[in-house]
């Protein structure tokens, strides 16, 4: 019987998970990288730091009767870690991928395989929300474009013409529209996370306003996803 379950976290999804499963009465245990200095905490268990690779982890999942990935869809590189130590310690795995957004009509999207292929399609002179978070800002740098950077902690550089707004998600649609209207904003780069930080997305629409929209990177292979923490249950 399963009992014991540890999250791989650091999303609003990976807590309402973790809420869930405490709810049911399972040991949970939430994993989270240390990213951020006061992340939102979930119900359960909490520990802090990577694992030391794939070995690492697999040692870990000793603890564990079944691993739940429910990292960001661009934390790739735990969701490879996570298929190869599952394999290895024969734990069975469970990746939880909120689904990504769907253009519709109105919106004017460009669609990117890449932060660096997202700087490549800027236009010069653009006033740029730039809204993918703090790693990866350094893309940016030798962009000729002003940018409003948005992330949770200050990122390690910054491009030369640019402005730091220190917030965290998910934000209210209202809000967007004063933001891209008081910057003047003339596209917005953001990654294709899906959930509910879409508001941004919406406020370009309304304003016919280019997105540059980074695609998530591939699942590994042989890895299938499920969409919803109910079909995470269903699985358990
Ligand atoms: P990543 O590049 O895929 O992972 C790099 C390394 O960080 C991993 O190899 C692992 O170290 C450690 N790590 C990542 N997630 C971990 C977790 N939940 N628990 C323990 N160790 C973890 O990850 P990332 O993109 O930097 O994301 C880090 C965290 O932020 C994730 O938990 C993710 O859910 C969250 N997050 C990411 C984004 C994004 O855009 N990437 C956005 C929002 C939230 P070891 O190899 O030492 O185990």
């Amino acid at each position: 019987m399963t009992r014991r379950v540890l999250v791989l976290g650091g999303t609003a999804e990976a807590r309402a998970l973790a809420a869930e499963l405490a709810a049911r009465g399972l040991d949970v245990t939430t994993s989270l990288a240390g990213r951020t200095r006061h992340p939102r905490l979930p119900a359960g268990e909490v520990r802090t730091g990577g694992f030391g690779g794939v070995a690492g982890l697999a040692d870990a999942l000793a603890d564990a009767d079944v691993l739940v990935d429910a990292t960001h869809p661009f934390a790739d590189t735990m969701t490879e870690h996570a298929a190869a130590a599952a394999s290895l310690a024969g734990t069975p795995l469970i990746v939880l991928r909120r689904p990504g957004w769907t253009e519709g009509p109105g919106d004017r999207w460009t669609r990117v395989p890449s932060l660096t292929a997202a700087a490549a399609v800027l236009p010069a002179g653009a006033r740029v929300l730039l809204a993918t978070g703090r790693q990866g800002v350094a893309e940016f740098v030798d962009v000729d474009a002003w940018f409003l950077v948005r992330a949770i902690e200050a990122p390690a550089v910054l491009p030369p013409r640019s402005e730091l707004l220190l917030a965290r998600g998910p934000f209210a649609l209202d809000d967007e529209r004063t933001l891209l209207d008081r910057h003047a904003i003339t596209v917005v780069v953001a990654k294709d996370s899906g959930g509910a930080t879409e508001a941004k997305l919406v406020a370009a629409r309304e304003r016919s306003l280019p997105v540059v929209l980074v695609d998530r990177p591939p699942l590994p292979e042989d890895v299938t996803a499920v969409g919803s923490v109910d079909e995470v249950l269903e699985r358990l």
